[in-house]
């Protein structure tokens, strides 16, 4: 259920940066996390659904996405990230997104600051599109335009996918300045500050 407060515990407790599949879950389960099935009905139904066809094509939905991305700075301008996923829909047993690798869906270098997308993870592990986010913050760019730049390299590299996908990152720099886009419009955002909550849409490079 709490996927990134395991991913803190491998952080803290141990001296690696990734564990995955069998370890991962014991790792978990000897640091006191309960295993809960996370199927909801609804999704168990639409899967059993798919299974009549079980035609192979794993989907992203183009709108509003499930991942979860969040970077945080606080009073002293420590930045902080996190993202979790369901990922894609339907997809092969074993196939691995852009959000636990780091540099892809997620980045952070508190020097500079932090990032982390959305959409279709196969673009952004390909360009490795959060690393590519903060590296225009070290060169100087402000995180709107460096979400802007990440989005039109992946447009670029890939013209056809991207006509039919989303992607869009989120970014924060060490001055507390933050930035949102995405290829198609529909990517909403919170910016959470002073204790509020507030919804944007992102801008987007199609309308
Ligand atoms: N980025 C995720 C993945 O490709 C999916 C998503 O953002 O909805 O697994």
């Amino acid at each position: 259920m709490h996927p990134i407060s395991v991913a803190r515990r491998v952080m803290e407790k141990t001296p690696h940066v990734m564990l995955t599949g069998e370890g991962a879950l014991m790792f978990a389960l000897s640091e006191g996390f309960p295993k809960e099935n996370l199927l909801t009905e609804t999704a168990r139904l639409a899967w059993e659904e798919w299974k009549k066809k079980a035609e192979y094509k794993p989907k992203i939905n183009v709108e509003r996405h499930d991942t979860i991305g969040m970077v945080a700075i606080d009073s002293k301008n420590r930045i902080a990230g996190a993202c979790t996923t369901s990922g894609m829909a339907f997809k092969m047993h074993g196939r691995v997104g852009d959000s636990p690798v780091i540099g892809a869906g997620m980045f952070v270098d508190n020097e500079v600051g932090g990032a982390a997308s959305t959409g279709l993870g196969e673009m952004v592990l390909r360009t490795l599109g959060s690393f590519l986010v903060v590296e225009e913050m070290r060169r100087g760019a402000h995180p709107q335009k460096a979400v802007e730049k990440a989005v039109k390299r992946i447009v670029h590299k890939y013209p056809e996918q991207a006509k039919e996908n989303q992607v869009g990152f989120i970014a924060v720099d060490k001055k507390g300045r933050h930035g949102a886009y995405g290829i198609q419009t529909g990517f909403n955002y919170v910016l959470y500050q002073r204790g509020e909550n507030k919804i944007f849409e992102a801008g987007s490079l199609f309308q």
